[in-house]
């Protein structure tokens, strides 16, 4: 999908101006009143070879009563949703207003990727309101003249490395994955929409008595399934007030089978499960935990590119809880580094015992996995790390990496632009992973990190 750019502020600021500029037609109307086009346009737009698709906000009268003060923020809010960055734009002329502050508050609360504009810069005319935009705290603004084309360069180079960002991760294998029709609302969490987890595992680790469990203890059944849901793909259901659509894998069907059949199967079904699944839920059995099936099951679902919380399954059987639990979470972390810290949580399908937590575990991993990371926040701390630990130079030239932004949520993705990208080590490339993770509070979600070039 191309890359769309919202053009979000307040009136009369000269978006339409600019959104005619970049379209290179006179789709828009101009107009000194303000307020003349009305609701989202989208276009497609051009700045020297950069192409992609401009969003235009323009359209609402002065927000002076509350009824269009707030059709304006819901304007700019759904433009903000679809778009992969904005530009926020001010009136240079004016300087910071209060409105103007209003936006930068929904930019900021909706994590928006953006570029400050202080436009009708022409001449000197705009300097004052320049310094002034520093102030919204969104970062270094663009001088521009809309109607004069004046800082369109400017506005290029700011542009490329979004838009080269994006297309990265669209050629990217790892995230060609879709999870469903609900790809737009990242980032955020719907008690209504459903949170869509797999129960994988080996055969007998007890994954039908964990989602019987879950099913059984009065919890709603919802969606088209119910009633004939045990047989069926997968089971939509209110979990204390939140839904979950749990899919189905071998161990909900029937076990009419042989086991050596199950066995097989049991992998295929499982990853048509991950594949559907934003959250994999891996049921381990405590009495055998970490064997290679679980390791491969694990590694797929990191592959896959889904969050992971593991359920140690059977606890009830433990006798040494407290040591156990340590020596798992240290199992898992030197059997599966790349999911480094996912939740382990110690579960009973019998008892019915850590379903509580099993709950909110699998919510703070889908969090994890839609967080979003400013471009601002990122570069300071991308400067942070290189200047630590700077990259090596495996042939002479030494490496330089200069800009990082989040591509991509579900899951994270990130993509860095390095002077001789193939050069950076994989050691390095890993070392940021890392520290991304750590950093940001990321843990056992899979984080993908792109390596470009660039300067
Ligand atoms: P919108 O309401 O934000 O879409 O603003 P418009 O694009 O309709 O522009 C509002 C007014 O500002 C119009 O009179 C434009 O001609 C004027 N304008 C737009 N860009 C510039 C610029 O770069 N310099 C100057 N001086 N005026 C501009
Ligand atoms: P699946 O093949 O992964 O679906 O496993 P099942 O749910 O069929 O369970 C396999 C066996 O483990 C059955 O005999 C279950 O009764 C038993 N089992 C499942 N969960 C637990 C548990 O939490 N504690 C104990 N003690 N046994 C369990």
């Amino acid at each position: 999908m191309s890359f769309k750019l919202a053009i979000v502020g307040r009136p009369n600021v000269g978006k339409s101006t600019l959104f005619n500029r970049l379209v290179g037609k006179r789709l828009a109307l101009v107009d000194d009143q303000p307020g003349v086009t009305r609701d989202l346009r989208e276009a497609a737009a051009r700045i020297a070879d950069l192409r992609f698709t401009v969003i235009d906000t323009a359209g609402l009268e002065d927000a002076t009563d509350d009824s269009l003060q707030g059709r304006m923020r819901r304007l700019t809010e759904r433009a903000v949703e679809m778009a992969d960055a904005c530009l926020f734009m001010i009136d240079a002329r004016v300087g910071v207003t209060e409105a103007d502050r209003g936006f930068a508050e929904i930019l900021r609360r909706q994590g928006a990727t953006v570029i400050v504009i202080a436009n009708k810069a022409e001449g000197k005319a705009g300097e004052a309101g320049f310094y002034d935009a520093f102030q919204l705290g969104l970062g270094e603004p663009v001088q521009l003249s809309a109607e004069h084309g004046e800082g369109v360069t400017d506005l290029y180079s700011r542009l490329r490395p979004l838009i080269e960002a994006h297309e990265a991760a669209e050629e990217a294998p790892e995230t060609d994955i879709d999870v469903g029709e609900d790809d737009g609302d990242e980032g955020t969490r719907r008690p209504d929409k459903p949170i869509q987890i797999a129960v994988v595992g080996r055969p007998n680790a007890g994954k039908s008595t964990l989602i019987n469990r879950i099913l059984g203890e009065d919890r709603l059944l919802t969606g088209p399934e119910a009633g004939i849901t045990r047989d069926s793909i997968s089971v939509q259901l209110d979990w204390d007030g939140q839904a979950f659509r749990i899919f189905d894998t071998a161990g909900m069907r029937k076990k009419a089978r042989v086991q050596e059949k199950l066995e097989k199967l049991s992998v295929s079904d499982g990853l048509r499960a991950v594949k559907f699944a934003e959250v994999v839920v891996l049921v381990i059995d405590v009495t055998s935990p970490f064997d290679q099936q679980d390791l491969r099951i694990a590694d797929l679902a990191e592959r896959e590119g889904r969050a992971v919380v593991v359920a140690v399954n059977k606890w009830d059987l433990e006798t040494d809880k407290s040591d156990k639990a340590r020596e798992l979470r240290e199992a898992f972390g030197r059997l599966l580094p790349q999911l480094s810290g996912a939740p382990l949580v110690l579960v009973s399908g019998l008892t019915g015992a850590g379903l509580d937590k099993l709950r909110a575990a699998i919510l703070s991993a889908h969090d994890v996995w839609n967080r979003r990371i400013t471009t601002a926040k990122l570069n300071q701390w991308l400067a942070g790390e290189v200047s630590a630990h700077p990259p090596p130079a495996p042939s002479g030239r030494r490496l330089k990496l200069r800009y990082m932004t989040q591509a991509k949520t579900r899951p994270p993705s990130f993509v860095v632009f390095c002077s001789i990208p193939d050069e950076l080590p994989t050691a390095y490339r890993r070392f940021l992973v890392n520290g991304l993770r750590r950093d940001f509070d990321m843990p056992g979600t899979p984080i993908r990190l792109f390596v470009r070039g660039g300067d």
